[in-house]
């Protein structure tokens, strides 16, 4: 019931050092940890998550263990894979829940299967850890895990949310009531924002910001044969001249109007090296805003043939299309509703009326090889002229911050996490309400329709995540963290 993970060395800070933009906070994050890892040393920090793959939290730790271990921490990985897949059921909903959705009634044989798996995954990571290590646990799939292993080694023990809400909800009450006696058991909390920290975890927590690693392969530059040899490789794109490496494992697909699921370029090009596209890549998730997105861009298109505009900006309507991209279902173990999103999605998409359907693509990226799909998500965000996150709800969202620092333009919804990145009209724009079809349809239209202003949001965006959410300023705060807890009594 417990994995490891193995993290492979990955781009060193010297490599990070190379590059002129990045050495002022390699150097920072140097002179931080001089001080700080020594204050830690002899213990090793476990990181407990839910899923290798997929996701945000999977998204971050490989290059942020890697970077701990190269200042001098031992770290190691691990995720829970429980026996019952009710399990994931459940703590899907207690996800849920924090974001203020779904039944918030949460029953006896709720607390007995949580319990008792929790209880289950402690006794086997038991085995591996010591009392003088630090845990790490992150999102709520975990928690009870290291609650319960808190309870029977005494090792220190942090939780690390990357979820919350800012209002207080039937929902949120109910959710962190279920959750709150779990939480008790750490030493310290981690959010992403202050927003988002229930009352009685207010005195011993940390907020972080998530940040990205700006050379791994979701976030690299790509020269242009280097794209257009990913986009082919993935099917993504026809191949119309030698591209430099073969096909990859496994093929992007793309709905058809039959339902199947086909390789994505395999009769016909998205268009991805041609038009303007505007893509949203989330997992496939009801509060990822994809259906409401899906409207808005049809009222968009609608609105190419109404009213006065310059031909320029008729034309680029007109050619523009949408893609909406996600993991493939299969590949992600602790999502058991993203194959009903997807299929809800797509069958919106079968029942619109051709020409318009033609416009939207709906993808599903491949998870058997993380740097395929890295690769693949880069690929896409790259030949975007708008990357779009329409959540309703959303604690950071990776996917904003990422197209940001490839200096794209971004549409996001007013979701906390978004808000938190996103200045309207500095680094591109947001909408009030990503489930009004019309605002969206407005905003893309005026978005496109200012090429120039694009391009500056995009450049403002790249400024901002320098700044603020690179994968080094998160690190210095976790070391910060973990002296901190290391030296509580
Ligand atoms: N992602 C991915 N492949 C996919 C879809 C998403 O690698 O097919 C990544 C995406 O690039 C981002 C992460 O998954 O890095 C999603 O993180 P985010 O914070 O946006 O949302 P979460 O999934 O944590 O709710």
């Amino acid at each position: 019931m417990i994995e490891r993970v193995p993290v492979e060395r990955r781009i060193c800070l010297d490599d990070y050092a190379g590059f002129v933009p990045l050495a002022v906070a390699v150097g920072e994050l140097r002179s931080r940890a001089r001080e700080l890892v020594p204050r830690i040393a002899g213990r090793r920090v476990w990181m407990v998550s839910s899923t290798a793959a997929g996701g945000g939290v999977a998204e971050m730790l490989p290059q942020l263990i890697s970077i701990l271990r190269e200042l001098g921490v031992t770290v190691e990985w691990v995720v829970i894979r429980p026996r019952e897949p009710e399990f994931f059921v459940l703590t899907k909903r207690l996800h849920n829940l924090i974001h203020g959705v779904g039944d918030p009634r949460l029953g006896a044989s709720d607390h007995t299967l949580y319990r008792a798996v929790s209880r289950r995954c402690a006794e086997e990571l038991a085995q591996l850890i010591d009392r003088d290590d630090l845990l790490v646990v992150h999102d709520p799939q975990p928690l009870g895990v290291g609650a319960e292993l808190k309870r029977a080694v005494g090792v220190r023990a942090i939780w690390r949310s990357h979820i919350g809400l800012e209002e207080e909800l039937p929902a949120t009450r109910a959710v962190w009531e279920f959750l709150r006696p779990f939480t008790e058991a750490y030493d310290h909390a981690v959010f992403s924002a202050r927003e988002y920290v229930p009352d009685w975890l207010l005195p011993r927590t940390t907020i972080i910001a998530p940040g990205i690693d700006p050379l791994g392969h979701k976030n690299r530059e790509l020269k242009p044969h280097k794209l257009v040899g990913i986009l082919c490789d993935s099917r993504l794109s026809q191949a119309h001249a030698p591209v430099l490496t073969p096909p990859f494992g496994e093929p992007a697909r793309r709905l058809r109007p039959d339902g199947r699921f086909t390789e994505a370029a395999e009769t016909d090009e998205i268009g991805l090296l041609y038009r303007p596209i505007l893509t949203q890549i989330s997992r496939w998730d009801r509060l990822k805003g994809f259906l409401p997105l899906l409207s808005g861009f049809v009222e968009l298109k609608r609105r190419a043939r109404t009213g006065e505009r310059p031909a320029r900006d008729r034309r680029r309507l007109e050619i523009a299309r949408l893609v909406l991209a996600g993991p493939d279902p299969g590949g992600v173990a602790d999502d058991p509703e993203a194959r009903a999103v997807l299929e809800e999605l797509g069958a919106a998409w079968r029942a619109l009326e051709p020409p318009i359907r033609d416009d939207i693509a709906l993808v599903t990226l491949p998870m058997g090889s993380r740097k395929e799909n890295a690769l693949m998500v880069n690929a896409l965000q790259r030949s975007s002229v708008v990357v779009i996150q329409n959540s309703l709800r959303e604690g950071f969202g990776l996917t904003a911050t990422e197209a940001m620092w490839k200096g794209v333009a971004v549409l996001a919804s007013c979701a906390t996490g978004l808000r938190l990145q996103v200045r309207d009209q500095l680094d591109g724009r947001l909408v009030r309400d990503p489930l009004d079809a019309a605002e969206l349809a407005r905003t893309l239209d005026e978005m496109l329709s200012a090429p120039h202003r694009r391009a500056a949001w995009g450049r403002s965006g790249q400024r901002r995540v320098l700044d603020e959410f690179l994968v080094f300023s998160q690190a210095m705060k976790w070391l910060r963290v973990f002296a901190e807890t290391a030296s509580r009594r």
